[in-house]
């Protein structure tokens, strides 16, 4: 656990977040600022900064983010109208948390490029 950092105290529930999944390498739960009609964070229990701070060893980790956000988009039934997975690295990528974490959004149409 990461001192001062949120998601690391959401990770040990000293504070509460709206659970969607939880593993024993993951967590998800529900964006506090919604962007989306599904707008949920796939967040790794293992404190890691950003995609710049994830080595080799990392792979299955970043993997498992991703078939984790696949399977909660099957449970809202966003499958096949389409969502989008983000990860946000730096600040000028609009990255706030540095608590690696991926975003997954939808059930509304998505604009491309994004902003
Ligand atoms: P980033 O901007 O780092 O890619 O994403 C951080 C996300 O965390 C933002 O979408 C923001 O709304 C969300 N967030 C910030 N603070 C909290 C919080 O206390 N609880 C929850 N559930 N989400 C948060
Ligand atoms: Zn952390």
């Amino acid at each position: 656990m990461e001192k001062g950092c949120l998601f690391c105290r959401i990770l040990a529930k000293e504070i509460s977040a709206k659970m969607v999944h939880e593993d024993d390498r993951a967590i998800a739960f529900e964006d506090i600022n919604p962007q989306a009609p599904t707008h949920v964070l796939i967040v790794p229990r293992r404190h890691i900064a950003g995609l710049n701070d994830v080595g080799a060893d990392d792979a299955a980790l970043l993997g498992h983010l991703q078939l984790v956000a696949a399977q909660i988009a099957g449970k809202r039934g966003i499958a096949e109208s389409g969502y989008r997975t983000v990860l946000n690295t730096g600040r000028g990528a609009g990255q706030s948390i540095f608590h690696l974490h991926l975003h997954l959004l939808g059930g509304r149409g998505l604009r491309w490029p994004p902003g």
